[in-house]
């Protein structure tokens, strides 16, 4: 259940979503479903149910590797590397 990598270890400050929004979805005018910041940078971009997934791409063109949900109520990480989920 709460199988974590060294990644997902290596949180110990989970960064939150400074706004409700994705920050690229925004400048192109698209919607999104859920919202995901990055613990690397902290930007808050969307999520696999969005048309535009710019969490994924995010982690995949930067390499970084973390994400922490940013809807309310919901309280866990995803690593995209090791595909691994963890709750805090
Ligand atoms: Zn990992
Ligand atoms: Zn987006
Ligand atoms: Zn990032």
């Amino acid at each position: 259940m709460t199988e974590s990598c060294a990644h997902i270890k290596g949180v110990t400050t989970v960064k939150h979503a400074t706004q409700r929004a994705c920050e690229e979805c925004v400048k192109v005018g698209a919607r999104w479903v859920h919202l995901r910041t990055c613990q690397t940078c902290g930007v808050t971009l969307c999520c696999d149910n969005s048309p535009n997934r710019h969490a994924t791409k995010h982690a995949k063109a930067t390499s970084h590797p973390v994400i922490a949900s940013a809807e309310p109520g919901e309280r866990w990480l995803y690593c995209y590397p090791d595909d691994a989920f963890a709750e805090y």
